[in-house]
């Protein structure tokens, strides 16, 4: 400022200095040289207001173009000022700037949620909604914007819920890929926020519904699959109570009795199979388990079977490669092998002949495999066979002691090896289970040829 009043007092200095010298040399008189001074002076003053308004309107020109890195003038106090205004306009524009990386930033978290998020006006309308929105609700994030939500999403239990406006609970509604055959079921939940605003937030519930369903249908086989016995053990239980039978009549139905008494222990049992395997780590691939070891007690069990279930063994063939090792759970691998096995010998009638086969594949890896030359499966059973208490021949499955789980058991540990359960089967010809373990699950030590053969 005392520049800028110094500058100001030189150029009316140095204005009637002039005036007064021109004065002196062209026109000397006293009176001359005091009026051209004062006129020097004014002429000055104007001079100086012209500069100092020509440096102001090019600050104005400045501030008004959009480029503003490099000042306009730059001494002074018109300098000054273009100078403060440059840095608060460089604060400005980075604060901007932060804040647009905040949001953008915030933004793709929102982008990257797996359930729909979608930000509504006051009147409901679309401003922002990201992708797994658009997917639920078939919409577009550039073309459906300032649309009315309740305009693009038309299904009748939303259409009810939104137009009730009471949001305190979520809503069902089908997804809008949703099948017949694809079910696709949603939560949505609007929740009012700030001033009259709206986040409505939806989610795919598929899995959860069927599991839930899965769970109901769980409960209501295992409860079936027990009071049926209970209600049989009842009966007997009564019948003993209330009738005189002879030694032979007790006997009788004390047999029975302990039938269903171990028709419920197995059926325990194999959940309580079912719920380990669920509930267990994976199984160790360091462990090694020998299949002949295994396949050996195996064979013990399912000669015993077939005499308990028969009263004569089938004509079973064991076709076992020494030397081969899994990594695995040996318990695991028993009941799976066991439950192949038991089946056969269970849905196969005595006389035929059972094969069952472990060996080493060229790829590395091992085969399993039972056949059997029993009654066979018709062809739209086998995509279900490893489904829960899914039976197809019900009676002799009941017969024969089964609880409709086992192969579900057999799914359950193939899985937890990385291995493949396949099944063929002709009805009336019999059945082909093959387990396929990978290369990485196998060892397999082929056991030296005996010395004679050598030197042969
Ligand atoms: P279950 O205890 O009833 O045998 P599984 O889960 O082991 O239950 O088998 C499911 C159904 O598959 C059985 O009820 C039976 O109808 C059929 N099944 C399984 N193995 C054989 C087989 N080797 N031959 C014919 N049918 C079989």
């Amino acid at each position: 400022m005392l520049i800028r009043l110094l500058s100001f007092a030189l150029f009316q200095g140095v204005g009637a200095l002039l005036a007064a010298t021109f004065m002196h040399v062209f026109a000397p008189s006293h009176g001359g040289v005091v009026v051209s001074s004062l006129v020097g002076a004014l002429g000055a003053t104007y001079f100086w207001l012209l500069w100092d308004l020509s440096r102001g309107l090019r600050v104005m020109r400045w501030l008004r173009s959009e480029e503003t890195r490099e000042v306009a003038v730059e001494s002074g106090l018109w300098g000054e000022f273009s100078n403060r205004i440059r840095r608060v306009l460089r604060n400005n524009e980075r604060a901007v700037q932060q804040r647009d990386e905040r949001l953008q930033e915030f933004l793709a978290a929102m982008q990257a949620s797996p359930n729909g998020v979608v930000l509504l006006d006051r009147e409901f309308r679309i401003e922002w909604l990201n992708e797994s929105a658009e997917l639920h609700f078939g919409l577009d994030a550039r073309r459906d914007l300032q649309q009315h939500f309740a305009n693009l999403v038309r299904d009748p239990s939303f259409a009810a819920y939104f137009s009730a406006k009471d949001f305190e609970k979520d809503v069902l509604m089908p997804g809008r890929a949703s099948t017949a055959s694809l079910p696709v079921r949603l939560s949505v939940h609007v929740h009012p926020y700030g001033d009259g605003r709206s986040l409505l937030l939806s989610r795919d519930v598929t899995a959860v519904e069927q599991a839930e369903a899965m769970r109901r249908d769980f409960v209501a086989n295992v409860s079936h699959e027990i009071r049926t016995p209970l209600t049989v053990l009842g009966g007997f239980v009564e019948t003993l109570q209330t009738l005189s039978l002879n030694d032979a009549e007790r006997a009788r139905y004390l047999d029975l009795m302990a039938q269903q008494a171990s028709r419920m222990q197995s059926l325990v049992s194999d959940l309580l199979t079912l719920s380990r395997l669920e509930g267990s780590p994976l199984p160790s691939a360091h462990e090694w388990v020998d299949v002949s070891f295994l396949v050996d007690q195996c064979r013990q069990e399912a000669g015993e079977l077939s005499r308990v279930l028969w009263g004569q063994t089938h004509s079973l063939c064991f076709e076992i490669q020494s030397g081969l090792s899994l990594a695995g759970s040996a318990v695991e691998l028993h009941s799976a092998f066991f439950n192949l096995i038991g089946n056969a010998v269970r849905y196969t009638p005595a006389g035929k002949s059972i094969r069952v086969v472990a060996r080493a594949m060229d790829d590395g890896g091992a085969l399993f495999a039972v056949h059997d030359q029993g009654m066979g499966i018709a062809q739209e059973h086998i995509p279900r066979l490893t489904e829960r208490f899914y039976r197809v021949d019900r009676s002799r499955s009941r017969d024969t002691g089964g609880t409709g789980l086992g192969l579900a058991i057999v799914k359950h540990v193939v899985q937890r090896h990385g291995a493949e359960l396949s099944i063929a089967s002709v009805p009336g010809e019999g059945s082909n289970f093959q387990i396929l373990f990978p290369p990485h699950r196998v060892q397999f030590l082929p056991e030296p040829a005996p010395a004679e053969a050598i030197a042969a």
